[in-house]
């Protein structure tokens, strides 16, 4: 059962805090969305903005952020660029910092078929569960001598089992049938052996849900042949990111899909892909929906189920019904034209949520 019902979120004069971190290239513009259509749905949520960027996040900025989080438990973000000119080797880019130092330990990606979304594959409906503090993403890179590079994946049996659990609950409580873990126990016999131990003693407490394994390069051809045999599926950190960007491309790319960085204390609202998207960025192109859908399941963990549906169902509407899609989906609309369609058909709905 989810904790949140329990829980007490930052709640100031009835309204709740979130730390909003709009990032790099098309983050500012698409977040400018989520601020439009929360004022038109009279969402009682007050964003503290943290403006961290590529440029800024050593000097201190990052820990703004981190103490902002801390504070308010809840928070949305763009993603800030990764530039390996400013960062040393062994230094951690802005959102891996925030997501080790708030442990955010899992990264959940809904990727589920919209229907006016023209795609390949129809019906598609996967939710993918990534460790997301370890593995191949723990820095720890040196040359040993020259010509040689050891670079390090770390897997802990601590944390494989964390991430099963948390993998097999969720599937628990959301109703859904089958767990799969995606590993390379063939190759990686140790490591990626250790975290498909994981996940079959722990599939032993939870005999009602299917468990199965398919190796990582498999699931990959998977993936885009009969993607429907898939439902969760659990994987180390790397993976997770592979897998993640073919399963949001089977439903439309970057544009459209949602993700939450999980941790037993915070929560941190993100696309699923966590693009920049530097090349379009300033353009009013950039598909603002991954953000917008992403702001409602935040809202719905705050306990906001009514203005996260409300503003969920403005947006499905305004994809499927109105058919308003940029380029990203191959239409011709614009930004600000998906953000004023989501508000339009928010405000004629919002005067029954308030007055509900
Ligand atoms: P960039 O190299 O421009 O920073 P990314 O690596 O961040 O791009 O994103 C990969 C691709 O996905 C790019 O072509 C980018 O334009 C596209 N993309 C990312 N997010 C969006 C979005 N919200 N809407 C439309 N296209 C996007
Ligand atoms: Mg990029």
């Amino acid at each position: 059962k989810s904790t949140n019902s329990s829980r007490k979120f930052a709640l100031y004069g009835g309204r709740h805090t979130v730390t909003m971190i709009p990032g790099d290239g098309i983050g500012p513009e698409v977040m400018q969305g989520v601020k439009q259509v929360f004022l038109c749905a009279g969402v009682p949520v007050d964003f503290e903005e943290v403006n961290v960027t590529s440029e800024n996040f050593t000097s201190g900025v990052c820990e703004d952020a981190i103490t902002s989080i801390m504070r308010n438990e809840v928070a949305i973000k763009g993603n800030v660029e990764t530039n390996p000119d400013i960062l040393d080797h062994d230094q951690k880019s802005a959102n891996i910092t925030l997501r080790t130092r708030l442990e955010l330990f899992a990264n959940v990606i809904k990727v589920k078929s919209v229907k006016g979304v023209k795609t390949r594959h129809d019906d598609i409906d996967i939710r993918i569960i990534r460790e997301n503090t370890e593995g191949e993403y723990s820095n720890l890179e040196h040359e040993s001598i020259p010509g040689v590079v050891e670079s390090l994946k770390i897997i802990t049996a601590e944390k494989s089992l964390r991430i099963a659990r948390f993998a097999f609950n969720y599937a628990k409580r959301n109703g859904r049938k089958k767990v799969t873990a995606v590993h390379k126990a063939n190759i990686m016999k140790m490591g990626d052996g250790l975290f498909l131990q994981c996940c079959r003693e722990t599939a032993k407490d939870f005999p009602e849900i299917e468990f199965n394994d398919v190796i990582v390069d498999n699931a990959t051809m998977q993936m885009v042949s009969n993607p429907w045999q898939f439902d969760v599926m659990v994987m180390p950190n790397l993976y997770g990111n592979i897998i993640g960007n073919i399963c949001c491309g089977l439903v439309g790319g970057p544009g459209i899909v949602a993700g939450a960085n999980i941790g037993s204390k915070y929560r941190v609202f993100e696309t699923a892909t966590r693009n920049t998207g530097k090349s379009i960025a300033g353009l009013n192109i950039a598909n603002p929906s991954a953000i917008i859908f992403s702001s409602a399941l935040m809202l719905k963990y705050i306990g906001l189920h009514k203005y996260a549906s409300l503003i969920n169902q403005a947006l499905v509407d305004t994809l499927e019904t109105d058919r308003i899609h940029t380029p990203d989906l191959g239409g011709n609309y614009h930004t600000s034209d998906v953000i004023d369609s989501v508000c339009r058909r928010v405000e004629t709905q919002a005067m029954k949520v308030r007055y509900d």
